[in-house]
């Protein structure tokens, strides 16, 4: 018996190769599209240079896309964004789409923002936003993106749309970091053409795969390691 136990891509700095996919492919096996996942997600122009001001800083919010939202901290980076709530959601993200990010998922917005207009009316935005969010943020994003001033001087139209950017921030990467920053590659060696009971391939006799060369790609939390431990025991009773 062969067992092909190579892994996926992610990481080539550390050895990993392709190495999987071309034995699957040398014996007419299926392969499915490859693609980074778990990854840091980039971002160009002023998305870009406001993430880098903000290098470093890690905010608890919900990110969404493709109707999946996960609920961790996002952490600034000098080319984009990363932190679980990114890398979660990279494995979910396709090319050109948005992800939305909501800031403040335990607030309501617009409430806590006429609130704060009729109790200190005088207050810059940054300093009203800073009761709620890492101060940094609260001035970056202030200047950036809405003028700084006092919160008494926003119109009931400006607080809604203040609400909306910060509870539906919608982004679109420019891309990801890419293998060489990837925790997993998504995709691999199709199961349809493996036994889900012993993991030999149901065309070539004795020929096996198991773990991250397979199509098989678990969220953040150890399930991606559970299934290559899992995959490999279960190949071990029958090689
Ligand atoms: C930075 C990082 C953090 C991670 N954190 C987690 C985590 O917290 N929880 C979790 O569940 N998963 C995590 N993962 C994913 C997890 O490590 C992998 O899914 C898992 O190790 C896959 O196991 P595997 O045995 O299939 O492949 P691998 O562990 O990738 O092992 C494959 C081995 O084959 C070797 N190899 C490749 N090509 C060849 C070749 N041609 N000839 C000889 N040898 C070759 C490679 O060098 C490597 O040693 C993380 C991955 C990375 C990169």
């Amino acid at each position: 018996s062969l067992t092909i136990a190579t892994g996926g891509p992610s990481i080539p700095q550390m050895g990993a190769t392709r190495y999987a996919y071309e034995v699957a492919k040398t014996f007419g096996m299926q392969i499915t599209d490859i693609n980074p996942g778990l990854v840091p997600l980039r971002f160009r122009g002023e998305h870009e240079a406001f993430c880098r001001e903000l290098s470093g800083l890690s905010i608890p919010c919900t990110v969404s896309c493709n109707n999946v939202t996960f609920k961790e901290n996002i952490l600034f980076t000098h080319r984009g964004m990363s932190g679980p709530a990114i890398l979660q959601i990279s494995s979910y993200w396709q090319q050109g789409q948005k992800i939305k990010v909501n800031l403040m998922p335990d607030v309501d917005v617009i409430d806590f923002l006429l609130g704060e207009q009729s109790n200190r009316p005088k207050s810059e935005l940054a300093t009203v936003l800073s009761s709620v969010l890492p101060r940094n943020f609260a001035r970056a994003f202030s200047n950036r993106y809405r003028s700084n001033k006092p919160i008494n001087q926003l119109s009931g139209k400006d607080l809604l749309s203040l609400s909306n950017m910060l509870t539906s921030w919608e982004l679109t990467p420019s891309g990801t970091q890419g293998y060489r920053m990837a925790e997993v590659s998504l995709g691999g060696v199709d199961t349809a053409g493996l036994s889900s009971r012993t993991m030999e391939s149901t065309t070539v006799n004795s020929l096996y795969f198991i773990g991250e060369a397979v199509d098989v790609t678990g969220p953040l939390g150890g399930y991606n390691f559970q299934w290559a431990w899992a995959s490999g025991h279960c190949a071990g009773q029958f090689v």
